[in-house]
């Protein structure tokens, strides 16, 4: 999406580790315009896959997930990042590993929020090795519910990703894929 990576051109920033910071727009200052363009991407793009419910995972899933949710019509619903937990019968729980921090947590959703019946769209901010949509499968699979696409907003191309979820027949779509950073800059993936 050329919005997209003209943003992240003008506003990223490349950090150490393969990191890239994107605060001005997407993880902590949110631009609604350009949320509410790549919500309309993701739509069109799942338009005819009968989607019921958006699944994402606080924090800087649910901006991009709640505009995809207003122009497909269906409610969106986020993880929860949980410390500790106490065993609750009412929620489905797993841990995810976290990249960027380099720890794990404990994602929930409350059982009431996914159903069997449900064609579920997983929104998420990035796809870095993957693990953030295997914890959130794994809830909606645990809620026998179906996950019929992935709709990610940056994906780096060069870590694993995108080729984990692929293995298991996923539809991703992404609307920026970086290739690589090279001296500090973002190299996007050529599009065909
Ligand atoms: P994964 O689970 O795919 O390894 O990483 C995805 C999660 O880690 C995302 O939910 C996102 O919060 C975070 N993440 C991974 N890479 C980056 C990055 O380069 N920049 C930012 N801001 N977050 C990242």
């Amino acid at each position: 999406m050329k919005e997209l990576e003209e943003r992240i051109l003008k506003d990223g920033d490349v950090l150490g580790g393969e990191v890239l910071k994107v605060d001005n727009f997407l993880n902590h200052q949110i631009d609604p315009k350009l949320m509410q363009s790549m919500g309309a991407e993701f739509a069109k793009h799942y338009a005819d896959k009968g989607i019921t419910r958006i699944v994402t995972i606080e924090s800087s899933g649910i901006a991009p997930a709640v505009f995809a949710g207003l122009a497909l019509g269906v409610p969106v619903v986020f993880a929860r990042k949980q410390k500790s937990l106490t065993l609750k019968d009412d929620l489905y729980s797993t841990d995810v590993y976290s990249f960027t921090k380099k720890s794990t947590s404990t994602i929930v959703i409350s059982k009431k929020f996914l159903e069997k019946t449900d064609r579920i769209l997983l929104i998420d901010d990035f796809l870095a090795n993957g693990q953030a949509a295997k914890g959130l499968i794994k809830l909606c699979n645990e809620a026998q519910a179906t996950v019929v696409g992935i709709g990610i907003v940056i994906e780096k191309s060069f870590q694993i990703g995108r080729q984990l979820l692929e293995e298991e027949n996923y539809d991703v779509y992404s609307l920026a894929r970086i290739r690589a950073f090279e001296d500090g800059q973002v190299k996007f993936v050529e599009e065909q």
